[in-house]
């Protein structure tokens, strides 16, 4: 199948049109038109080589949106027509422990990157969301709620899941006060998550510009972290921090802010190593942990909750060739609170 998009060629190069071919639909396959995609600050780091040795020409994009073309023999999971969602991954072993429990996220095998990646051959380069087209196994791909703008929708494939799976497993609800370092595409869907969970939530923000939207999303509180005297003053309350931040923090001013027995989770990737002082973890008994993603069921079960309680990002909707700008925005903090690409503009 045909198929046009961008490409990044080489590291820190611009993105610049690219068609390439994806494969014929297998008896368990869907393709679909995309019709937007989000981009994602992994999306960056990756094209920049931020995370180590990357392959191209790269087509990035994970957080997809688009409708269902035409099936292979073997689908009954979805019909044409029908809205689906493909997000980080798109395939992985379906024999180990994780991948049988629904954690294909964690596939000992290693998942199968959207892009960036090969698929389970090992051989064929696998080409993401910055794109008209996709052909994905129906396994690995997911129902959208008919009631959400779908403009919104695409980012939730990534920056949704990314934050509701940490806040489910580490027990977000009420009586719990949850921080969410970084008001950006992922932070803002925690956001969001956690306050209709029922959670307190405090925002951590270097950009004080950004009160107003955070408590429209549902922040209780709002601390700017410009003003470096709030870690003393805030008391050692929280039950869990998610750092979404994609630069370099330093973490042991948030794990001083967790109460007896409370959770700092590692969400956003810098690629650069931490140094942690062992007595800040010791002497509450604080968790370090990290987080990423979700696996196949629970990307279905935030979409149903998305459609219950009608949450969708805040985007910025851009045609293909903004986006190098795009990046550059993002880098600086400055989008709103996810860029997503118009697919019908590539
Ligand atoms: P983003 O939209 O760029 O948001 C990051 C936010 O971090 C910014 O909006 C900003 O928030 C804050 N920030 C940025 N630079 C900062 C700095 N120098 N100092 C302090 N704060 C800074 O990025 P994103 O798409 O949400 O992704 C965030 C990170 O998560 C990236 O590293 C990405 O690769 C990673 N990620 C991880 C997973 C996973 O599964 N674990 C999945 C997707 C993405 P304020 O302006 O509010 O301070
Ligand atoms: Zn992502």
């Amino acid at each position: 199948m045909k198929s046009k998009g961008y490409a990044a060629h080489v590291a820190k190069g611009a993105l610049t049109p690219f068609e390439f071919e994806r494969r014929d639909l297998r008896a368990n396959d869907v393709a679909l038109d995309i019709s937007y995609a989000g981009i994602c600050h992994s999306d960056i780091h990756q094209a920049r080589e931020e995370w180590g040795r990357a392959n191209f020409p790269m087509v990035p994009g994970h957080e997809i949106v688009g409708t269902v073309t035409s099936i292979g023999s073997a689908v009954n999971k979805f019909s044409v027509g029908d809205l689906i969602g493909v997000g980080v991954f798109i395939d992985s072993c379906r024999e180990c422990e994780q991948c049988l429990a629904g954690l294909q996220n964690y596939c000992a095998n290693g998942m199968t990157g959207t892009y960036n990646g090969f698929e389970r051959d090992g051989v064929s380069p696998t080409y993401g969301g910055y794109s008209n087209n996709f052909v994905i196994d129906a396994d690995y791909a997911v129902k959208v709620p008919a009631n959400l703008d779908q403009t919104g929708v695409a980012p939730l494939m990534c920056a949704g899941i990314t934050l509701y799976s940490p806040l489910k497993h580490w027990n977000a609800g009420p009586g719990k006060k949850v921080g969410i370092i970084g008001l950006g595409g992922l932070g803002h869907m925690g956001l969001k998550f956690a306050h209709a969970l029922g959670a307190t939530t405090t925002v951590f923000s270097h950009s004080p510009e950004k009160e107003a939207d955070a408590r429209a999303m549902g922040a209780d509180h709002f601390v700017s972290t410009k003003n470096p005297e709030f870690y003393n003053e805030l008391a050692s309350d929280f039950d869990l921090i998610l750092n979404t931040v994609s630069a370099e923090i330093n973490l042991e001013d948030y794990l001083r802010l967790l109460k007896v027995d409370g959770t700092l989770v590692m969400i956003g990737l810098s690629g650069k190593p931490y140094a942690i002082g062992a007595g800040t973890l010791i002497g509450k008994r604080r968790s370090l942990a990290g987080s990423m993603i979700g696996g196949i069921p629970e990307l279905q079960e935030m979409l149903d909750f998305c459609g219950q309680h009608q949450i969708t990002s805040d985007v910025e909707v851009i045609s293909a060739e903004y986006i190098n700008q795009a990046y550059e925005r993002t880098v600086a903090s400055d989008v709103k609170y996810r860029f997503v690409i118009d697919a019908s503009t590539f």
